[in-house]
């Protein structure tokens, strides 16, 4: 589908007027706050995660600019139904394409979501179209309030830190590998984690974060692989 401007101001103006999906949801399984203090958007998504990992609803409450009130409506009706590597997938090429990195004559899982295609002439908007999805993400991970400056995960590749590629390596050898490997670095160093999507990359987030080491960056690869950016805290 090409992109359209008249569809992309039609759908923002719509979804900022009539938010799909615009209450707390009294079922929720996650919930996360997002800010984007650039431009002032706050926005609290609400998750019903079932037991196969995946959106049964996804809801929105918050204030902020129109197209950060409307991505966030629109990125409720796209999440529901998807598993969590599903939706991280989507974040990914999403973001690619607010920053015009993304070519969609290439296959893509994005569907409507080109209507947003357009946020790429505005760099300075880009956050306000990613906040929904970082929120999400956010939620999905059990994290409590994100924003779209603390961690900028897409941007990972200004970061120099050493690589500990554990592809194709089982759960929980993956996991045992990663703390060894941060047991000899330094507090706040940094360390990427190549895994494989699915369980691995699960089931090592959860075992970091409840160990505290934060995780600043969860980026799908090319090959949906996963990179993750790891700082050891204590
Ligand atoms: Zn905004």
């Amino acid at each position: 589908m090409a992109y359209s401007r008249d569809l992309y101001q039609q759908v923002i103006l719509d979804h900022n007027q009539n938010p799909r999906n615009y209450r707390e949801l009294p079922h929720k399984t996650h919930q996360c706050e997002g800010h984007n203090p650039l431009c002032g958007d706050n926005v609290t998504v609400y998750v019903h995660l079932n037991d196969q990992q995946v959106c049964e609803e996804v809801s929105f409450l918050g204030s902020g600019c129109a197209i950060s009130k409307a991505s966030c409506s629109f990125m409720t009706t796209i999440a529901k139904g998807k598993s969590i590597q599903e939706i991280e997938k989507i974040f990914g090429q999403f973001h690619k394409m607010v920053k015009g990195e993304l070519n969609l004559a290439e296959p893509h899982d994005l569907g409507k979501l080109t209507i947003f295609e357009g946020v790429k002439e505005y760099p300075a908007r880009v956050k306000c179209a990613t906040l929904a999805w970082h929120a999400l993400t956010g939620a999905l991970h059990s994290q409590k309030v994100t924003s779209t400056e603390t961690e900028n995960p897409l941007d990972s590749n200004q970061i120099e830190a050493p690589v500990l590629d554990l592809t194709g390596v089982k759960c929980p050898i993956n996991y045992v590998k990663t703390k060894v490997r941060l047991s000899k670095m330094e507090k706040g160093e940094k360390l990427f984690v190549i895994l494989d999507s699915g369980n691995p990359i699960k089931n090592v987030s959860k075992s970091l974060e409840a160990d505290g080491e934060s995780i600043h960056s969860r980026e799908v690869l090319e090959n949906g692989q996963y990179k993750l950016l790891v700082e050891k805290n204590s």
